[in-house]
């Protein structure tokens, strides 16, 4: 509802139009409160969740968690027959694999766990892992525990499966619409600024993920949350480990320094080889970034990928010629100049 004014007042205001966001929506509006509102910045999903893989494993550290995604499972299997929207949920099962002696006591730690939870999860020799995934190198394989609950879904179809059964039950979303300052009185919320106007509220449902903590000091709450990235990766690079996805392009930006931005691009022309990570983004003859992943993407019937790139390459529209290890070069357009952080506070390296 980019259009639509906002309402003077609403019992709950949701912000945040990703995952969290949509499922708080959607089962406050099941739960009768059906004048609920959510306010999302940009687009929905536009957050994390759109870049989520939405791998829905059901065992989690505790047992709580554990229920909760039990009962998600349930809810997505539901929520299609209920809404007429997929959500893309697949029950396929996954394989832990364990290619270290730590990493299957761990395992099969996890194993036991899931006994503990009532969650199914059954200890596999490798030759049975391999036979469930034939894909798979088992050489190195110590061991595998094979969880036949697990399974994914499409995160943006079920953000979409999700809001349409709140609007269904009357809840309404607004999207561009960023909430700038949340009023209080006494120590409750009272109502939101935003850049459409204000909208006084009863209660606030803070879903804003990565940027929750900005948001909590607008009412003068301190929220311990801090988002990191990369952690992994650093200490593989720092341990010298052998081949991972994106270790090519963390190499290359410690090699290069200088000061780039991560940005979004697309290939429009369908019939040109795909490039591949850590391809050199050139200007002239001279490096101005590296590409840091690239897909084709079928839905969108054409490639889009991330790169990191020079500061004056990096606005939307902006060529960037991706040399490819052969030597030729695709053309490539500069589509999103943001990624994870749309105030652009966190995006230079
Ligand atoms: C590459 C990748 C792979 C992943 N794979 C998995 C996986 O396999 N399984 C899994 O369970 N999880 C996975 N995750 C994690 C999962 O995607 C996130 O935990 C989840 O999407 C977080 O959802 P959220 O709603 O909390 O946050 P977000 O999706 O980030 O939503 C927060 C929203 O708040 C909005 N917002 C911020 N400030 C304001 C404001 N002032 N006013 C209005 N709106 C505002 C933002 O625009 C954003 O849309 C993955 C994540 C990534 C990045």
């Amino acid at each position: 509802m980019i259009g639509e004014d906002l309402p003077g007042q609403a019992s709950v205001v949701v912000i945040g139009g990703g995952i969290m966001g949509c499922s708080t929506l959607y089962h406050l509006a099941r739960a009768g409160i059906s004048d609920a509102i959510l306010l999302e910045r940009n687009k929905l999903t536009s957050g994390t969740t759109w870049h989520s893989a939405a791998q829905v494993r059901a065992l989690r550290s505790s047992r709580n968690l554990t229920n909760l995604i039990k009962y998600s499972i349930d809810l997505y299997s539901a929520l299609e027959a209920e809404t007429g929207q997929a959500t893309g949920w697949i029950n396929k099962g996954s394989l832990s694999i364990a290619t270290s002696q730590d990493r299957l006591t761990h395992t099969l730690r996890q194993k036991a766990l899931a006994d503990a939870f009532g969650v199914e999860a059954t200890a596999v020799s490798s030759g049975e892992a391999k036979e469930r995934w034939p894909l798979m190198n088992a050489d190195d394989v110590l061991g595998a525990v094979w969880s036949p609950d697990d399974g994914r879904v499409n995160p943006s179809d079920l953000c979409a499966a999700l809001t349409k059964g709140a609007r269904a039950r009357g809840a309404r979303i607004y999207e561009e619409t960023a909430v700038t300052a949340i009023k209080t009185k006494d120590g409750r919320v009272v109502g939101l600024e935003t850049t459409r106007g204000k909208v006084g509220c009863d209660a606030v449902a803070l879903c804003t993920g990565l940027w929750s903590r900005r948001m909590a000091d607008l009412a003068g709450v301190s929220l311990p949350v801090w988002p990191c990235e990369h952690f992994f990766m650093t200490w593989a690079i720092s341990k010298k480990k052998p081949f991972f996805v994106g270790g090519r392009s963390l190499a290359l930006r410690d090699r290069h320094l200088s000061r780039r931005k991560l940005v979004g691009f697309t290939i429009e022309d369908s019939g040109v080889p795909l490039p591949q990570e850590s391809n050199l983004v050139m200007r002239d003859s001279e490096m101005v970034g590296f590409v840091t992943s690239v897909v084709r993407s079928p839905s969108l019937n054409k490639t889009i990928g991330l790169a990191y790139t020079a500061r004056d390459a990096s606005e939307p529209g902006s060529p960037l010629a991706i040399r490819q290890d052969d030597g030729t070069v695709v053309e490539a357009r500069v589509v999103a100049p943001h990624f994870y952080d749309p105030d652009n506070a966190r995006q230079e390296m």
